[in-house]
């Protein structure tokens, strides 16, 4: 078959997401995945596999079995998008058409843009937790370093799960410490941008803690070379305005790489691209700005938010409201995405920052109103919450086509809301 009423490309966190809605929604036949990978991953799992604390096998499941039952998987690439013709095209030489399309192939690493990266990844030394082949060698490095220097990398541009990078390093380095080779290895955390982290409220706690723990962090500090052999990294320093001033050189015992990231290049050569290479998706409705048909969500929509599975199930609302009203006739705007993203900061065993964020860095946490936890702070409940909850809600609802939690907060916006609206007419 080659025509559908909604065609999905990806499916990954976010593209499962939305075919499970429009399955349960259309019917069987009427929904196509194409979706080249016969393994789906929960990637936020990766982490606490680098930190030894869950399994790789426990990050992946069989796509078919993830994917709805109802919907055609095609397991293939997109090749080309041709969105004036309602069609795509695939690797294996066909088309398919479709009535409205979702774009939600994620985004891609680029090892390369690093030199000798590729060829030193995966030596022993150099490890990186954003790929299922490398994640499991973090935790084998760290439990086979003795002592010298522990460096953690955060490139420059835009990454998915920004504090990825963080955890990496926080959990080695409280690794290394209940291990009793803390005091035999210093630990470096070199990032490129300016900051310690984007959201004020939570950098006081992450400056907090690395004083306190005793992580040297090199700011303005952006990794471009790696020389295996000899063990060193080097790292161009960048001024304010982000350019190269200078160059510095570390020795290193064990390397965790975050590379820098980018869009597929599918999309980014496309005509639904816009001039960085992503989907230019409206950062509101979650509609192409340009073809109206198409919607894109995920890492690799144009949407000026941190880049997060969590991210992707408070889009799938929008984008599921917006859609189906487009459907039905209506407009696509009555939904509105204010930016949610999460990033649970893993700080060390059994601690956990939970963040909450939307557009503009503004706070959006769910348990801190409740008094439950104080969400700037470590917290135990927060760990059971990231390593228990998050995969169990993952696999079970959100990949089901169900986000609970996001329908909730969504609730409580409009409650706010309400009082606001009927004040309004009183006050002319
Ligand atoms: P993906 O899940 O990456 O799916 C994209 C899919 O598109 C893939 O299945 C891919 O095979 C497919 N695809 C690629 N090319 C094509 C093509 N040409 N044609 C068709 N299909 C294609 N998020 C959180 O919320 N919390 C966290 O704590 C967290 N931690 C993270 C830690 C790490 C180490 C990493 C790597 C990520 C983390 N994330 C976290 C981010 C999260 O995993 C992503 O934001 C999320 O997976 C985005 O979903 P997506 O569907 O957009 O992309």
């Amino acid at each position: 078959k080659g025509s559908y009423k909604v065609v999905i490309v990806g499916g990954g966190s976010a593209g499962a997401t939305v075919a499970s809605h429009y399955v349960r929604k259309l019917g069987p036949g009427q929904v196509a995945v194409i979706e080249p990978s016969h393994q789906h991953y929960y990637q936020p799992l990766w982490t606490l596999v680098g930190g030894g604390f869950k399994g790789i096998d426990e990050s992946r499941r069989p796509m078919s079995d993830v994917l709805p039952a109802g919907a055609d998987w095609i397991p293939a690439s997109v090749s080309e998008f041709l969105p004036s013709d309602n069609r795509v095209s695939t690797s294996d030489g066909r088309t398919y058409e479709y009535d409205y399309l979702v774009v939600a192939t994620g985004m891609q690493a680029k090892w390369g843009r690093v030199k000798g990266l590729p060829e030193a990844l995966g030596d022993g030394a150099v490890v990186s937790n954003m790929s299922p082949r490398t994640a499991p060698m973090t935790y084998t490095a760290v439990r086979a370093l003795r002592s010298g220097h522990a460096l953690f990398t955060m490139p420059k541009g835009v990454v998915k799960c920004p504090g990825a990078a963080h955890k990496a390093c926080y959990i080695s380095e409280d690794h290394l410490r209940r291990a009793g080779r803390r005091p035999d290895v210093a630990v470096t955390l070199a990032l490129a941008g300016d900051k310690i982290f984007g959201v004020p409220r939570y950098a006081a706690t992450i400056s907090a803690l690395v004083a306190d723990r005793g992580i040297d962090v090199r700011l303005n500090t952006n990794l471009v070379e790696v020389r295996g052999p000899q063990k060193e990294a080097v790292f161009e320093v960048l001024g304010q305005a982000g350019q190269a001033v200078g160059e510095r050189v570390m020795k290193y015992d064990m390397l965790h790489v975050t590379p820098p990231q980018g869009p597929l290049d599918v999309v980014a050569r496309s005509q639904l691209a816009n001039e960085g290479g992503w989907v230019a998706t409206d950062p509101e409705t979650m509609q192409h700005t340009r073809y109206p048909n198409v919607f894109g969500i995920g890492d690799c929509a144009a949407v000026p938010t941190s880049k997060t599975a969590a991210a992707a199930a408070a889009q799938f609302l929008v984008l599921r409201d917006n859609l189906d009203s487009l459907m039905a006739g209506g407009g696509a705007d009555g939904a509105r995405y204010d930016g949610y993203s999460s990033c649970p900061l893993v700080t060390k065993r059994g601690a956990c920052m939970m963040m909450e964020f939307g557009y503009g860095g503004k706070i959006m946490e769910t348990f801190t109103p409740l008094g439950v936890v104080d969400q700037s702070k470590e917290d135990y409940l927060m760990w059971l919450v990231k390593t228990e909850a998050l995969p169990w809600a993952y696999w079970n609802l959100m990949t089901k086509g169900y986000v609970p939690w996001g329908e909730y907060k969504n609730a409580l916006k409009r409650l706010e809301a309400k009082p606001a609206a009927a004040a309004a007419p009183a006050a002319q």
